[in-house]
């Protein structure tokens, strides 16, 4: 950026550190025209949401654990890496797009079985199964009778959110 003070362009940065536990970087400069200092500081223009569990404590999102998760449920299916990545991306998409700073955790959740039953059915029923701990095989069933009765494909009128 110019210097604030005489606009020069040419400018370096003679401190860098994280502050707001992490979540900004403040960064010393100096002009080298002038020799003026000031600070910037670097702030993420999307943050993830807390999770609201249902007990109320909060946890940040962790995308290591979501995509631990995916990986579980797409073992030995024949999904790419690109495409669970793709979906991990879209999840955390729709997660900021909600522009809340808490959402329940059960919107995760939600999330990836939307992403799993267009991505690989198999995967969603797995997912589905230890997500909801179906209570008897019966729920079980109506599941997969209701995967088997909407068989038109990801073109079908589902009513996800949008995206942009
Ligand atoms: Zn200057």
């Amino acid at each position: 950026m110019h210097c604030p003070f005489c606009k020069a362009h040419e400018t370096k940065v003679i401190d860098s550190r994280l502050v707001a536990e992490g979540e900004q970087v403040r960064r010393r400069r100096e002009c080298l025209a002038c020799n003026e200092r000031y600070t910037t500081y670097e702030v993420a223009e999307l943050l993830m949401p807390r999770l609201v569990k249902q007990d109320g404590s909060r946890q940040p999102f962790d995308e290591e654990k979501l995509r631990a998760g995916i990986l579980r449920s797409l073992e030995k299916r024949p999904v790419g890496i690109d495409q669970i990545e793709a979906c991990i991306n879209q999840i955390k998409h729709s997660l900021r797009a909600t522009g809340e700073r808490e959402v329940p955790s059960m919107v995760v959740g939600e999330a990836v079985m939307a992403a799993l039953r267009e991505l690989d059915q198999v995967a969603y029923v797995r997912f589905a199964s230890v997500y909801r701990s179906f209570q008897d095989i019966s729920e079980f069933q109506a599941e997969i009778d209701k995967l088997a009765s909407n068989g038109e494909g990801p073109d079908s009128n589902n009513h996800s959110e949008t995206e942009s």
